[in-house]
């Protein structure tokens, strides 16, 4: 099976010098990666610039992104050669107007103010392209109280066929528990506090058929 993984936060340029970007390490689509690489599957990793260094093995099937503009450019050029998306990456919500091209904003200019513009959704669009044969899963990261409504309703919205639906505390932490939401409404509860790896194989065991 041909499976491209994105994985790991973007940063979206302020100034010539600053950023806006999130806690994402990338770790949990970097395990993911390499456990779809182990089981034989034709492995493709995107993986944001400001995340932990992927092991050597995956040399050869990772490339980076910066910003959404390049991981939404990556994601045209190989998406279409993909069987199974698997988009873990945590994307921009908001993309700042940047300052004139170059330049640095000094403090001796006092206060600032920054406009946010809302990114484009990247799953969403690419779910809108895909073939029968395709098939996309995506996360949803939500505070625990509302986690399973929101990200129902997020699978629902973008169009996905399964998402992977995690509480806050995921992020740069080891473990993971998760719950993967079917877009037939079928939900399969991970065991919890799994450690990333485990979770990967445990998420290619439902989502990727073995080889
Ligand atoms: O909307 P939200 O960010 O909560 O959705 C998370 C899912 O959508 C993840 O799979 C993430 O990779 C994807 N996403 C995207 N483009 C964005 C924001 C999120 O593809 N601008």
């Amino acid at each position: 099976m041909r499976i491209l993984i994105t994985a790991g936060p973007t940063r979206e340029p302020l100034d010539a010098v600053r950023m806006l970007t999130n806690r994402s390490s990338g770790q949990l689509g970097i395990a993911v990666a390499s456990e779809a690489m182990n089981r034989g599957h034709d492995t493709t990793l995107l993986l944001g610039q400001g995340a932990i260094a992927p092991p050597q093995a995956l040399d050869a099937c990772c490339r980076r992104f910066d910003s959404t503009k390049d991981l939404e450019a990556l994601l045209c050029e190989v998406f279409p050669a993909a069987d199974l998306l698997i988009m873990a990456a945590a994307v921009a919500d908001f993309i700042p107007e940047q300052a004139a091209a170059g330049t640095k904003q000094s403090r001796r200019d006092g206060p600032i103010q920054v406009t946010l513009h809302p990114a484009p959704d990247l799953v969403a669009a690419l779910a809108k392209t895909k073939r029968p044969d395709q098939a996309i899963v995506g996360f949803a990261l939500e505070s625990a109280a509302t986690l399973a409504e929101r990200a129902t309703a997020k699978l629902a919205r973008k169009g996905l066929d399964a998402i992977v639906a995690n509480p806050l505390d995921t992020m740069e932490a080891t473990t993971i528990t998760a719950t993967l939401i079917w877009a037939d409404g079928q939900i399969d509860a991970a065991p919890p506090a799994l450690p990333k790896d485990e979770f990967a194989a445990w998420l290619l065991d439902r989502i990727a058929p073995s080889v």
